[in-house]
């Protein structure tokens, strides 16, 4: 069996062009949907992150904004700019690229922007929401995975998910929306005995772990799904410095029914959610 590529650069332009088409709507009626983006540091990757999500901003009608820090900006700063950016009517989502150089503390930054504009969906009250299936911003990533689902017409109900990793950013809030959606739900980590084992159970396979094709096409069940939300950077053999997943996508795809690939799966779809949700924001406050 080869897999079927779920392609996470068509899905996320379907749905994006959808997005251009309620901003134009929302703008006529006085709210252009705004995301404020904070940017702390110089790592080269979250460079790029951030960079492609105003650009994003920018080809679905979005207002957007980016504010640079040097690694060594006080803490104090930051607050205060959040603290702007919260009273700002013309943002809706405000995020904070993570990581976070090691001196910030992570928590008090997520903690001090407005629930109503915490469009990774990162704050308490977020994610007690998601907990209970209420109303919430459903953090970009896990909520990217679930739209390949949906839109491949993929069943949930009964199916034996395993998730590996188990991040508050994308590992939990993972396994909360397949048990939402009526799947059986494993999480494993780095302390699960026999990782294999489980993974060989799944109907439904979430990678994020962070480690460069960690599960191998002996890991995975005949006819699968694998979701694959990893992103490295090879750093030897002949592909140094190219992108890759935690599965090895080569033997993945002659084993699963459908995988999504590194780069062009879980990664455009996570920009895309994140128009989404600050589209939802935006509507609510036209709402309020
Ligand atoms: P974290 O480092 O926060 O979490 C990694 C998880 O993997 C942890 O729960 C850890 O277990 C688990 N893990 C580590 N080693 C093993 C192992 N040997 N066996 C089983 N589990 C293991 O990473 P994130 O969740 O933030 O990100 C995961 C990956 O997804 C990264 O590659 C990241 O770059 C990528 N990512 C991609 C996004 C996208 O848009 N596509 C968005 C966000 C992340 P433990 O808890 O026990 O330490």
């Amino acid at each position: 069996m080869t897999a079927q590529i779920l392609d996470g650069n068509a899905l996320g332009q379907k749905l994006r062009a959808g997005f251009k088409q309620k901003a134009e709507e929302l703008a006529a009626q006085g709210v252009r949907p705004g995301l404020a983006v904070i940017l702390v540091g110089e790592d080269a990757a979250s460079q790029v992150y951030v960079r492609n999500k105003v650009n994003a901003c920018a080809q679905a009608g979005f207002y957007s904004e980016k504010h640079a820090y040097a690694p060594d900006v006080a803490l104090r700063v930051v607050l205060d700019k959040i603290a702007e950016l919260n009273a700002d009517p013309k943002i809706h989502g405000i995020l904070v690229q993570l990581p976070l150089p090691r001196h910030f503390d992570a928590d008090a930054v997520l903690d001090a922007i407005a629930a109503e504009k915490d469009v990774d969906g990162f704050r308490a009250e977020n994610v007690g929401a998601l907990m209970l299936g209420q109303p919430c911003f459903i953090p970009c990533t896990p909520y990217g995975a679930m739209k390949f689902f949906e839109d491949a017409g993929i069943s949930l109900k009964g199916k034996e998910a395993v998730v590996v990793g188990r991040s508050n950013i994308v590992g939990k809030p993972m396994a909360m929306l397949l048990m939402h959606a009526g799947a059986t739900v494993t999480v494993c980590h780095s302390q699960t005995r026999d990782l294999k084992a489980h993974c060989l159970r799944a109907d439904i396979l979430v990678a994020a772990i962070g480690k460069p094709k960690m599960i191998t096409g002996d890991m995975i069940k005949p006819g699968a799904v694998v979701i694959d939300v990893g992103i490295n950077r090879l750093q030897d053999g002949p592909d140094t410095g190219k992108l890759c997943g935690d599965v090895d996508f080569a033997a993945a795809r002659e084993v699963a029914s459908f995988i999504t690939p590194v780069p062009g799966g879980v990664g455009p779809m996570t920009i895309t959610m994140l128009l989404a949700n600050t589209l939802e924001s935006a509507e609510r406050s036209l709402n309020a």
